[in-house]
C-alpha cells in the first residue's frame, strides 16, 4: 500500500513475522524508513502481503532501541559499555560457570525469529565447543509437536508438501489452525482456490473463528479431541476399503497396530462424535468429505501443537494420510503450518535441545559425524533441555548462565510469573535484543547486547514450505547494533575458538550451515543443501527463494517428498503410530470451571514490540480481551465490554469482556500479546500451566482450568502522550500506538482528585493544564506553545468521553491566551477500533454504510470504503460485520 519512492535501490528482503514468508520488496527513503510492498516474484505470496506485512514501513523507527552494549551494576542501573568489554564479560562469565559447575550449567534460549545464520553460529558454539545440548527456543512453543510427529513417522522432520497443494487440492482441513488471522497470504490462497477451483474447506477448531466462518464445515471440536476424531476417520477409511493396501504395505510398517488403537479410541462415527463433542451427522459429513476427495491437504497449527498430546495428534493426523496414500502428490498430504518466520531455519540447524545439527540428531554415529566437521573440542553427547524443563532447571539453580537471543521468555512461558522469578536466580544472564525494555531485559538481565533488528540485517530464512529466502538489509544498523551471528562469532573467539568462528559475512556462515547439511549425507538425511555450499558472495546476495533438498550436482526441483515413500528410518519405510487416547492433564473443578485457550489476533505479533509500534495495527484489538460464550457470560455476571478477572493456579489477568458465541460453552480465549509494557494485568503466560507433550516438550497452553469473575472499576477513560508514562497504583490500562506517541485505555476507582493530581504530577510538566470537571467527568489538557502535548479524560463508563474544541475554548476562556492546537478541529476521544488496517477504516464506519444501506456486501465496501482491497485480511471480519449489521438493519 506504501508506493515506493525512487530514492535508494529497492531490495528484496522478506517478512519477519509468520511462517508463510512472504517476499517483500523494501524501497528506503533514505531518511530511514521504507516502503514495503509484496514481491511479485516470489513464490509464497505473488506480491500480497497481510496487513502486518503491509504495515512494515510504519515499525521502522528507533524508538525504544537498544543501541549500545549496556552492564548492570550494582545498584541495579545500565551502563553503557564499549563492546570488547560487553563481549569479554560475556565470554569470561560463561567460561566461569562451566569450569567451575560443567557445560549443562550453561544454556541458551534462541528465537525463530533469529536468521539462519545466527541460529547456526548459536548452535555450534554450544553443541560443539562449550559441550552441552542445553540450546532451546521459542519454537519449542509453537511447533515441536510436528518436528516430534514428523520424525515419529518419517524418520526425518519433513514436510512433504509445498504451498502449490493448497492451489492444487480439492478438499483442505485445517485442523487448530485460524490461517485467516495467523497465516493470512496462505488463507487467502486457500480462498481462491475455494471460489475459482470449488475446493471445499473443512474447518477443526473448538472456537468458531474467521477462518470457521469461510468453512463448508465447520466442526466445534472438544477441547483436546483431534484424536479422536482423526482416529474414527482412519477406522471409517478402513471400514470402507479405502486404505491404500499397495502403498502401506510397501512403504510403512505399524498400520495394523495403530487401526487397532484406533478402534480402541474411536470405533464407529457414534463413538467419535461422543469423544469430540461433535454432532454425528458432520462427523460423518467430514468423513465422507475425506472417503470421496483424493486431494485433500490437512493443514494444522497451533491448535494441534500446543498440547500436551500434541505429537500424538500430529500423528493421528498423518496416519490418515499414509493409510490413503494422501500423501508427496499435488494437491494432498500433511501440512504443518509454522508460526515463526524462521522456525524451519531454526530446525535445519539443530537449534532445539534434542536435535543436534543440519537434521542429525544424538546417535553416537551423528555425534562423531559433526564433531569431525566441525572440529570440535568438546562435543554434547546428549540431548539439552527442552525450554519448560530449561527454565524449571534455572529455578532449582542447576542452569546458572543462561543466554537469550531475539525472544521474551518472561512473558510467552508457561508459568511466566515463575519463570521472571527464576531469571532473578542467574549468575550470569545476557540478553541479545532490539528493545532497550522488555519483561525479560526488566526480570534483571545483566549484560544486554545490541541486535541488528529487522531491515538491518543479512541472512537466511525458511518458510513453511521448505523455501530459503534471504532477508536482506537495506538500513544501516543504528548505534552499535550488530548481528546475532557476529555477536556469538565474537564471544566464541573471546573464548579461545577463533578458528572455527572466523567469519567475515553472514554468507560465510550459510556456505559451512549448507556443507554440513551434505557432509556424508548421500540421501541418507532429507535436509541436503549441497548445491549452496560453495555458493559464493555474489550468488549468495541475489540467491532468489528456493526449497531443499538442493543435493550438489542434482538440478534445483521443487519437491514433494514420500509419493513413492522413501522415508528416512533405517528401513526406508513410514512408521503408523498407535496414539494414547485423549485426555487433558488437569481436570476442571468448582474453583477453576473453564478450560482456558490462549492464540493471536491478525493484527500483532508475538509480544509487539514492532507490531506493537504500528498505530494501524493498534487500532484493531487495542485492548487485551478475555472471550466468553453469552450463557457463560450470564451466569458469571460479565457484561460485553466490561472487565473481568481471569484465573488459574498460576496466576491471574485483568481483560476486557468479549460475549461471542464463537466461543464454545465452557471454554475462555485470551489472546498472547500483551506484556507488562503494554497492560497492566495481561500477560496470558502467567496464567498457562507447565504440562508438556512427552515426546516434544511443547507446553500445553490451549487448555488449563480457569475461573472468570467480573471487576468493578466505575471510571472509564484514556490518556495520550508523547511518550511512556506510569498510570496511579491500581490504574487498569492498555498502552496503545497513535500517531505521534501512545494513547492509554483505562479503568478506574479513583475518582477526579487522583487525576487531576496525575494530571499535574505526571502529565504537565512544564506546559500550560487546561482542566474541566463537567457531569463527574474529569479532563485534563496539557499545551506547550500553544500545542496540545498531552491529554485526559476520565469519566463514568456510560458519559461521553470526548473532549472537543469548543469544550477546550471553553474550559480555556478565562486563561485569554489563543489556543491553536492540533486538535482544533478535532474531537479528542480513544482510538476508534479499525477493521481494515491498511485504509484505516473503522468498524463504525462499516456500521453506517451498512445501516445506511449504500453497502450490502464486501464488494460495496471495497468499492464505497476501500476496505478489504489491499491484503484482504480483514475480508472475513468484514463479511461477518456486513452480514450481522444486516440483520440489525434489513433494509
Ligand atoms: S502472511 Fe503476513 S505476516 Fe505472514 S509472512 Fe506474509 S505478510 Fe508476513
Amino acid at each position: 500500500m506504501n508506493a515506493p519512492v525512487p530514492h535508494e535501490p529497492a531490495v528484496r528482503t522478506t517478512c519477519p513475522y509468520c511462517g508463510v514468508g512472504c517476499g517483500l520488496i523494501a524501497q528506503p527513503d533514505g531518511r530511514g524508513g521504507a516502503a514495503i510492498v509484496g514481491d511479485p516474484t516470489h513464490p509464497a505470496n505473488f506480491g500480497r502481503t497481510c496487513s502486518k506485512g503491509s504495515a512494515l514501513g510504519e515499525t521502522l523507527g528507533l524508538a525504544g532501541r537498544l543501541l549500545h552494549p549496556m552492564l548492570r551494576q550494582g545498584d541495579g542501573t545500565l551502563t553503557q559499555v564499549a563492546w570488547p568489554d560487553a563481549i569479554d564479560k560475556v565470554a569470561e562469565g560463561l567460561s566461569r560457570v562451566i569450569d567451575r559447575d560443567g557445560p549443562d550449567a550453561v544454556a541458551f534460549y534462541l528465537s525463530g525469529q533469529l536468521l539462519t545464520e545466527d541460529y547456526y553460529v548459536a548452535n555450534k558454539l554450544m553443541k560443539g565447543f562449550l559441550g552441552s545440548a542445553n540450546v532451546d527456543t521459542n519454537s519449542r512453543l509453537c511447533m515441536a509437536s510436528s518436528v516430534a510427529g514428523h520424525r515419529r513417522a518419517f524418520g526425518s522432520d519433513t514436510v512433504p508438501g509445498t504451498y502449490a497443494d493448497l492451489d492444487e487440492a480439492d478438499l483442505i482441513v485445517l485442523v487448530g489452525s485460524n490461517a485467516a488471522w495467523c497465516h493470512p497470504v496462505l488463507f487467502q490462497r486457500m480462498m481462491r482456490n475455494k471460489a475459482e477451483r470449488g475446493a471445499r474447506v473443512v474447518v477443526i477448531d473448538p472456537r468458531r473463528t474467521v477462518t470457521a466462518e469461510e468453512a463448508d464445515l465447520f466442526l466445534p471440536i472438544a477441547p483436546g479431541t483431534d484424536t479422536a476424531l482423526f482416529c474414527g476417520l482412519l477406522v471409517d477409511l478402513a471400514e470402507r476399503g479405502a486404505i491404500d493396501t499397495a502403498y502401506v504395505d510397501a512403504n510403512t510398517t505399524g498400520f495394523a497396530a495403530a487401526l487397532a488403537r484406533a478402534r480402541e479410541i474411536a470405533p464407529d462415527k457414534a463413538a467419535t462424535a461422543r469423544a469430540t463433542g461433535l454432532d454425528e451427522d458432520a462427523v460423518a459429513h467430514f468423513f465422507d468429505l475425506f472417503y470421496a476427495t483424493a486431494r485433500v491437504v490437512t493443514c494444522f497449527s497451533q491448535g494441534v501443537n500446543q498440547s500436551a498430546q500434541g505429537t500424538d495428534k500430529v500423528n493421528a493426523i498423518i496416519n490418515c494420510h499414509l493409510a490413503s496414500g494422501r500423501i508427496g502428490r499435488p494437491g494432498m498430504g500433511p501440512f504443518s503450518l509454522t508460526g515463526q518466520p524462521n522456525a524451519m531455519g531454526g530446525r535445519e540447524v539443530g537449534g532445539l535441545a534434542n536435535q543436534l545439527a543440519a537434521h542429525m540428531g544424538f546417535t553416537a554415529a551423528e555425534i562423531d559425524r559433526v564433531r569431525r566437521f566441525w572440529n570440535a573440542p568438546r562435543m554434547a553427547t546428549r540431548e539439552g533441555r527442552k525450554a519448560v524443563a530449561m527454565f524449571e532447571a534455572i529455578e532449582r539453580g542447576e542452569i546458572k548462565a543462561l543466554w537469550v537471543m531475539a525472544t521474551n521468555p518472561a512473558v510467552s512461558l508457561p508459568r511466566a510469573g515463575a519463570v521472571r522469578a527464576a531469571l532473578d536466580k542467574l549468575e550470569l544472564f545476557i540478553v541479545s535484543e532490539n528493545v532497550r525494555s522488555n519483561d525479560t531485559v526488566n526480570a534483571g538481565a545483566h549484560v544486554l547486547l545490541p541486535a541488528a533488528a529487522w531491515g538491518e540485517k543479512d541472512g537466511a530464512v525458511t518458510n513453511s514450505e521448505r523455501r530459503i529466502s534471504r532477508q536482506r538489509a537495506f538500513l544501516p544498523p543504528p548505534g552499535e547494533a550488530r548481528p546475532d551471528w557476529w555477536i556469538v562469532s565474537q564471544v566464541a573467539r573471546r573464548m579461545g575458538f577463533t578458528e572455527a568462528f572466523d567469519y567475515r559475512t553472514a554468507a560465510d556462515v550459510f556456505r559451512e550451515h549448507a556443507a554440513l547439511s551434505a557432509f556424508e549425507n548421500d540421501g541418507a538425511r532429507d535436509f541436503d543443501l549441497g548445491a549452496l555450499a560453495q555458493i559464493s558472495d555474489a550468488a549468495y546476495d541475489t540467491l532468489a527463494p528456493v526449497q531443499w533438498p538442493l543435493r550438489a550436482g542434482e538440478p534445483a526441483l521443487e519437491t514433494r517428498f514420500f509419493a513413492d515413500g522413501g522415508f528416512f528410518t533405517e528401513d526406508r519405510k513410514a512408521r503408523f503410530i498407535a496414539p494414547e487416547p485423549p485426555a487433558l492433564r488437569d481436570a476442571t473443578s468448582a474453583d477453576f470451571p473453564f478450560r482456558l485457550n490462549t492464540g493471536r489476533i491478525r493484527d500483532q505479533w508475538h509480544t509487539m514490540t514492532r507490531t506493537g509500534s504500528s498505530t494501524r495495527l493498534a487500532a484493531h484489538l487495542p485492548e487485551p480481551f478475555v472471550e466468553v460464550h453469552p450463557q457463560d457470560a450470564d451466569a458469571a455476571g460479565l457484561t460485553d465490554g466490561g472487565l473481568a478477572q481471569v484465573a488459574t493456579p498460576h496466576g491471574a489477568c485483568v481483560l476486557k469482556v468479549v460475549v461471542s458465541d464463537g466461543q464454545q460453552r465452557g471454554s475462555l480465549f485470551v489472546p498472547i500479546h500483551w506484556s507488562s509494557e503494554t497492560a497492566s494485568c495481561a500477560r496470558v503466560g502467567d496464567l498457562v500451566a507447565p504440562h508438556t507433550d512427552p515426546y516434544s516438550g511443547q507446553p500445553e497452553a490451549k487448555a488449563t482450568p480457569a475461573a472468570v469473575a467480573p471487576v468493578a472499576l466505575p471510571l472509564r477513560g484514556f490518556t495520550r502522550t508523547h511518550r511512556a508514562i506510569a498510570l496511579p497504583e491500581g490504574t487498569w490500562w492498555a498502552r496503545v500506538a497513535i500517531s505521534g506517541g501512545v494513547e492509554y485505555r483505562l479503568a478506574t476507582g479513583q475518582g477526579p482528585m487522583v487525576w487531576h493530581d496525575f494530571a499535574y504530577r505526571v502529565l504537565a510538566g512544564d506546559a500550560r493544564l487546561v482542566e474541566q470537571l463537567d457531569r463527574g467527568v474529569y479532563r485534563a489538557a496539557a499545551f506547550v506553545d500553544g500545542e496540545l502535548d498531552a491529554c485526559l479524560c476520565v469519566g463514568p463508563a456510560d458519559a461521553p468521553l470526548t473532549w472537543d474544541a469548543a469544550g477546550l475554548q471553553g474550559a480555556d476562556a478565562a486563561d485569554g491566551e489563543p489556543l491553536t492546537a492540533r486538535i482544533s478541529s478535532d474531537q479528542i476521544g480513544a482510538t476508534a477500533p479499525v477493521i481494515c488496517a491498511c485504509f484505516g477504516v473503522a468498524v463504525d464506519t462499516v456500521r453506517q454504510a451498512v445501516a445506511a444501506g449504500t453497502a450490502r456486501n464486501v464488494a460495496d465496501i471495497g468499492r464505497t470504503l476501500r476496505a478489504g482491497t489491499n491484503c484482504g485480511s480483514c475480508l472475513p471480519e468484514l463479511k461477518r460485520l456486513i452480514s450481522h449489521e444486516r440483520v440489525t438493519h434489513p433494509s
